[in-house]
């Protein structure tokens, strides 16, 4: 029997259908990123809110909602239900009532890249796929080798040079074989593109594989359970390749259509880039609907240090249909906000993470956010892995 209500992919951009009984990757048509559609009408006479409530945790109480046919190809760290934390000493600096960060820096490999990796590895597994490759900025070459031990697949990743050390040796030590690549993220993935145009392997970019989005769009269940069926008003998302966002307002358009929100509210996306590298933060103030390239991208927050997403125009769009803007904030403020939230919080953030302090504290400034307003900040990451920018 099938656990899964999926019934098909869709392409984000034009619409076109494809197979999802097959490995795909991105659209036939245009290119562009594959959406997993699922059978929501009777997903919604047989899931209720409630009764996904008193299933208990982990990501995969999402079974229905999620790609994978087989419970025997679930692959799993325990990945999921991270905390939503009150903020209380942040919040009264900033006159907020209701802030709260969700922080994912307590997931298995220490960032939310689990998610994604937890789901596509497991579906990769299920369709028959034995070797896979990603270029990464760290994070998700990480989460792409822990799972991929546990599938028994080959992982092979591409990073850039001055990746974070920490990256770099939890992905040995799961037994990936990692390439250091003079350049950037982009660069990286042109080594996973000639890979796969060699049949060396499949590639697990991101929105390039269909379902690494849906191990994220998780976040978007998990915080409509802990608001109780209700969305909060704003939240703050640190932006790479933008999978996490995107994959929250697909669970916020699912939810809509599984008839499981109290309101048909949903949160303003603010999406935040480091001023070293913000291609989308340049493409909203243009007006654009897509992102050009960003020259010369850096910043310390390797995260979102990703000069040009493929999955631009899903961001960009969310940002806009939710009344939300795009902002970046500097290198500097973000690591002073790291030893903001450590000492008044108890919580070693990543310099992504801390780069949504930064957002929201411009957001205040400029009158942008209600006081009572409930406003939740995504850390992506642990802190551990940033020992050098801390000290
Ligand atoms: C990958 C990553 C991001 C960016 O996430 P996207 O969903 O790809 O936009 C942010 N923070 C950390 C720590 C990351 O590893
Ligand atoms: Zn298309």
């Amino acid at each position: 029997m099938s656990e899964t209500f999926l019934t098909h992919l869709e392409c984000g951009a034009c619409g076109a259908s494809h197979e999802a009984a097959e490995p795909q990757t991105v659209c036939k048509k245009c290119e562009k990123p594959l959406l997993a559609r699922y059978d929501l009408a009777a997903a919604r006479r047989s899931l209720r809110p409630d009764a996904m409530a008193a299933r208990g945790g982990g990501l995969w109480k999402w079974r229905e909602l999620l790609p994978v046919r087989d419970d025997a190809s679930v692959v799993t760290l325990g990945e999921g239900s991270t905390p939503l934390i009150p903020t209380r000493a942040l919040g009264r600096k900033l006159r907020l009532a209701r802030l709260f960060v969700k922080d994912e820096g307590q997931m298995p490999t220490g960032s939310f890249k689990a998610r994604g990796l937890a789901v596509a590895i497991s579906r990769a597994k299920e369709l028959g796929i034995r070797r896979v490759a990603l270029p990464s900025a760290g994070n998700a070459g990480a989460a792409a080798a822990a799972y991929g031990a546990r599938a028994g697949l080959e992982v092979t990743v591409f990073v850039p040079k001055d990746t974070p050390v920490a990256n770099v040796k939890e992905t040995v030590a799961a037994g990936a074989v990692v390439h250091l690549v003079d350049g950037l993220i982009t660069d990286a993935g042109r080594f996973v593109s000639a890979g796969v145009a060699e049949g060396k392997w499949f590639s697990l970019a991101t929105l390039r594989e269909p379902y690494r989005i849906e191990g994220k769009k998780t976040m978007g269940y998990e915080l409509a359970e802990a608001f109780d069926w209700r969305l909060p008003d704003v939240v703050v998302y640190p932006t790479g390749g933008g999978t996490g966002l995107v994959g929250m307002w697909k669970a916020f358009e699912e939810m809509e259509a599984l008839g499981w929100l109290r309101a048909a509210k949903r949160p303003r996306m603010i999406s935040v880039q480091a001023e070293g590298c913000a291609p989308i933060v340049r493409a909203f103030d243009e007006g654009a609907e897509f992102a050009r390239p960003f020259e010369n991208a850096h910043t310390s927050a390797s995260g979102l240090r990703v000069p040009s997403a493929i999955g631009d125009f899903l961001m960009l769009r969310a940002i806009r249909a939710s009344g939300g803007c795009a902002l970046a904030v500097s290198d500097e403020e973000m690591i002073a906000a790291m030893g903001e939230i450590a000492r008044d919080e108890g919580l070693l953030v990543c310099p992504e993470g801390a780069a949504c302090l930064v957002a929201l504290q411009k957001l205040v400034a400029r009158g942008q956010v209600g006081a009572d307003e409930s406003i939740v900040l995504f850390n992506t990451g642990t802190g551990l892995k940033y020992l050098e920018l801390l000290p």
